[in-house]
């Protein structure tokens, strides 16, 4: 029997591996536990830039959220995007498995699904947040205009850059004693996004991909770029192929360089974690990315740094 792990993205994936180790230690399936773990960051509205409600909201100051998970038993997965006033977006995903012979709900009509499933509508918003928004738009401060005055260029990613101050995701992927791999993706996306934009953490094989028979893989980063590879689908056949997870990852990133290179946009910023049925990790991010994860096996929680790949690697 493998020992049950944890591994999470950035920092705040600290939290969300104590939790997920929790619930693994007391027999829950690896779903369970990493949703567990993606509940606790999104529960924590001190994480202001970050995954669920009091994070960094859209050009016109909306907060919307995306969210993913899937079962590596049974490929079994949900998926909703673009959801407003609902706190708990990846417990929904799960709804979405499970109530629906979907696999991905959005906007309005989510939030419908949500109301009918007894979630309750929330305020997003926190003082903080809208503080934190109207600093960012200085103009509107002044002025009361509605429009930003640098809007995202319409071909996504060019002048994106994901920096620790804006970067929102939380990809939990775990390994239960069983051998059975879950994993979980939840965020507001991208600070500042278009409003519609729906970026790669509810895209299953984007933003998440998890298959007992190949292995899980989670992703962070500007969305548009891993989206274009199939980033966590490719993480997942390198290794269901023989790759090791690291070796997976690193390939993912060079992958995004490529094609990042190939539009004349570099570098990429995008960033990966992988872990396999028999408990190997692997991680990976572009350049100056400075992505951490934190990875939980038995009590303990450490904070790694993921290597990182250039363009010309
Ligand atoms: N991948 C997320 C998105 O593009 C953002 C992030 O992870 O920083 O929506």
């Amino acid at each position: 029997m493998p020992e049950p792990i944890t591994i999470a993205t950035w920092p705040f994936g600290r939290s969300a591996v104590q939790a997920a180790m929790k619930a693994l230690a007391k027999g829950e399936p690896a779903l369970d536990a990493a949703l567990a773990g993606a509940q606790a960051v999104e529960d924590d509205t001190s994480i202001r830039n970050s995954v669920g409600f009091g994070s960094l909201p859209d050009r016109l100051g909306r907060l919307t959220l995306d969210a993913c998970l899937m079962d590596g038993r049974t490929l079994a997965c949900g998926a909703v995007a673009c959801v407003e006033h609902i706190r708990h977006v990846a417990a929904l995903a799960k709804r979405v498995m499970e109530k629906t012979p979907h696999v991905l709900l959005v906007g309005e009509a989510a939030k419908w699904f949500a109301l009918q499933q007894g979630f309750p509508l929330e305020v997003p918003y926190t003082a903080e947040s809208i503080k934190e928004w109207l600093d960012a738009h200085p103009d509107l401060k002044k002025k009361g205009e509605k429009q930003p005055e640098k809007p995202i260029a319409a071909d996504g990613a060019s002048d994106i850059n994901v920096n620790e101050f804006n970067h929102d995701t939380v990809t939990v992927l775990s390994l239960d004693a069983k051998g059975h791999l879950g994993g979980v993706c939840t965020t507001s996306g991208l600070a500042y996004k278009l409003p519609g934009r729906v970026g790669d953490s509810p895209i299953i094989g984007a933003g998440l991909y998890v298959d007992d028979e190949a292995g899980a893989a989670g992703a962070t980063g500007v969305g548009e770029e891993i989206i274009r590879i199939g980033g966590s689908l490719f993480i997942a056949e390198q290794m269901r192929g023989g790759k090791s997870p690291q070796e997976a990852c690193e390939l993912a990133c060079k992958r995004a360089n490529a094609a990042a290179g190939r539009r004349g946009v570099h570098p990429a910023r995008v960033a990966f974690l992988a872990l396999d049925r028999k408990g190997n990790v692997g991680a990976a991010a572009t350049e100056k990315t400075n992505f951490q994860y934190a990875v939980g096996r038995g009590e303990k929680v450490e904070l790694l740094k993921a290597k990182e790949i250039g363009p010309t690697a």
